[in-house]
């Protein structure tokens, strides 16, 4: 979504709330901050749910986004898959996985999410452009692709170097 979306949703159920205060530039700018990966033509569909709640004004307003947006994604399977497809000649689904040799012959691997496409969400990994990483790293061989190493394997590469016991010679 676009920060407008956003604010034109949040003017919407203020006023449907009958909130006689705006919300900080500084508050929305947060706010924003943290749903902003949801893409717009979800939030028609939030926004009813969010004044459908007998609860009245969320108690967090990002954390009722967030969790509506996952109900969204199962009412709308079709768009999960879409989502999922985003393609990049740059990753693989947003992640790029790479190598690096040691002096002693043994390759290390990281995960860098795309900083080309930007559509991982994984946290805490640093976003990177392969163009830039190759200067340091080489790509992973056709036979060490993500797609035929299970979420675990993958989760437990990131961030730091994992000292792997397959040697490339
Ligand atoms: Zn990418």
């Amino acid at each position: 979504m676009v920060r407008s979306e956003f604010e034109m949703m949040l003017a919407r159920l203020g006023a449907f709330y009958e909130r006689k205060l705006k919300p900080l530039d500084r508050a929305v700018e947060q706010w924003f901050e943290r749903v902003k990966y949801i893409p717009g033509e979800a939030l028609d569909w939030i926004e009813k749910r969010i004044q459908d709640d007998p609860g009245g004004w969320p108690k967090n307003i990002t954390t009722a986004i967030k969790d509506l947006y996952l109900q969204w994604l199962d009412a709308h399977p079709e768009k999960r898959a879409q989502e999922r497809k985003l393609e990049c000649d740059e990753c693989e689904e947003g992640l790029i996985h790479v190598r690096k040799i040691s002096h002693r012959g043994q390759y290390y691997n990281f995960v860098f999410r795309c900083a080309k496409c930007r559509q991982s969400n994984l946290s805490g990994i640093s976003f990177a452009r392969i163009g830039d990483l190759l200067a340091e790293y080489e790509r992973q061989p056709e036979e060490w692709k993500p797609r035929s190493r299970s979420t675990k394997q993958m989760l437990n590469g990131i961030g730091q170097p994992i000292p792997e016991t397959r040697v490339y010679r």
